[in-house]
């Protein structure tokens, strides 16, 4: 049998864990070649992204955002245990089917005999009019890094007495992960005499907050948001901004305006444009259709991750989380070497009951794991194991605890008493 060659694109938590989950199947006697492209030349830790947006506020270390940036990225280069792959820093910007090539930005082309897509997705804007001019989103390390500045320099002026806002839109895990820390962590930066110098303002359409969850769960975060002094404002949906102050529509159709210092946007993912233009079936909202093995409508290419939606009849969908993108991964690994092999794929379940560890602030984690809904700081040690265990199925057991270690004791000590 000849040398096999699949192609991974996108190295975040569905790539990854396709990579691993393929050579754990794919047998040690046949040969097999792996491409992963991805312009990026490391994985980003998503989850601890908001760690970065609100650590060391008042920091004059020159080096502090370098080393933020290496807890949070992890180079491809340490390949320990996969051997015959390669990283090519190369952005996916087309498929030709007929010669089972990917092609890149760069001009290059590259074989397959199966292919996975794992390219993950962008924040959604919903082409609302000056959102870009006049906030930060909340998505991957460039924007977090600009929200850290911006809130430095906040910390600076109301420290010279000044009231100041800053708004959060989206009360979806990530908001409520980022506003939380923020106002555990402020009073670290303002000192005793500035207290309350910044308001937090937390902003979203919904009439509840986490909606996808238990109505406990809901009343755990409320409780929390209360006591961290946040203001919870829903039924209030962006529609526009105009001098630096937001529109936002009411549930009674009346309009109202909402000024803030920095507005913070973290509303949800869309998948890239490029998805577009690739050949394959999409739905609605333009994310790749997978079938239960994962497959897209071109047989011997899969799709895992924000980029796909599972459709099927009576079975699951998978939510934009690293949690479903990595359990879907798995599967993926398994039917590509099953696709080159000509075995039988294997399906995603039909049913999986999608758990939820939010962290709110000060070594606290509000959440839902088989149904039992939690506030607690043993939610908070939860919810490190859980990144923990997404360290091991990217990478080998000592990398994968080095890399923990190293983020866990920073980001606690940055919860305590901040970094400065
Ligand atoms: C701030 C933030 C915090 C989050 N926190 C959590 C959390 O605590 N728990 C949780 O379960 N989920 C969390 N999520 C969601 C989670 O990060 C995503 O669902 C998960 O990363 C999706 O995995 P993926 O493999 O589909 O995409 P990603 O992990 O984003 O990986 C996609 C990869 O594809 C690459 N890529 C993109 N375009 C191209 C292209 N054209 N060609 C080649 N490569 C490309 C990218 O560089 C990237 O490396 C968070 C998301 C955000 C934004």
């Amino acid at each position: 049998m000849s040398t096999r060659q699949v192609v991974i694109v996108g190295g975040g938590f569905g790539g990854l864990g396709s990579l691993k989950a393929l050579y754990q199947s794919f047998p040690k006697h046949l040969k097999i070649q792996v491409t992963l492209l991805d312009p990026a030349d490391h994985q980003l830790y998503y989850p601890w992204v908001y760690q970065v947006a609100s650590a060391g506020l008042t920091s004059t270390d020159p080096n502090f955002e370098a080393a933020l940036t290496t807890l949070t990225t992890f180079d491809y280069s340490n390949w320990s245990g996969y051997k015959n792959t390669n990283h090519y820093r190369e952005e996916l910007v087309g498929i030709n089917q007929d010669r089972r090539t990917v092609l890149t930005a760069s001009g290059r082309s590259f074989y397959f005999d199966t292919l996975l897509l794992a390219i993950g997705s962008t924040h959604q804007d919903f082409s609302i009019p000056g959102l870009t001019d006049n906030s930060i989103p909340l998505k991957n390390l460039e924007d977090a890094l600009k929200i850290r500045t911006s809130l430095s320099k906040l910390v600076v002026r109301a420290q010279a007495g000044e009231q100041l806002t800053v708004a959060v839109i989206g009360a979806g895990p990530n908001g409520i992960e980022f506003i939380t820390k923020l106002a555990h962590v402020l009073p670290h930066y303002l000192g005793a005499n500035c207290l309350g110098s910044i308001k937090l303002q937390l902003l979203d359409p919904a009439s509840t907050i986490g909606r996808f969850l238990s109505p406990k769960l809901n009343q755990n975060f409320e409780t929390r948001l209360t006591q961290l002094k946040i203001d919870l404002l829903l039924g209030r949906r962006l529609v526009g901004f105009k001098n630096g102050t937001g529109n936002f529509t009411l549930p009674n159709g009346h309009q109202e305006k909402i000024s803030a210092d920095l507005f913070i946007w973290s509303a949800g993912v869309k998948p890239w444009p490029i998805t577009n233009t690739l050949g394959l079936a999409l739905d609605e909202r333009g994310r790749i259709k997978v079938n239960e093995h994962l497959q897209t409508s071109i047989s011997g290419i899969f799709a895992v991750g924000d980029t796909a939606v599972v459709s099927w009849d009576g079975g699951i969908s998978n939510p934009p989380t690293a949690q479903a993108a990595h359990s879907f991964s798995r599967i993926a690994g398994f039917n590509l070497t099953a696709y080159l092999l000509h075995r039988p794929l294997s399906s995603v379940p039909k049913k999986i009951i999608w758990s939820l560890i939010c962290t709110t602030g000060g070594n606290y984690a509000c959440g839902n794991l088989w149904g039992w809904s939690f506030s607690s700081r043993l939610g908070f040690s939860l919810r490190c194991l859980a990144d923990l265990r997404y360290f091991l199925f990217s990478w080998s057991v000592f990398r994968a605890l080095k890399i923990w270690l190293k983020g866990v004791r920073f980001f606690l000590i940055e919860n305590k008493y901040g970094h400065s």
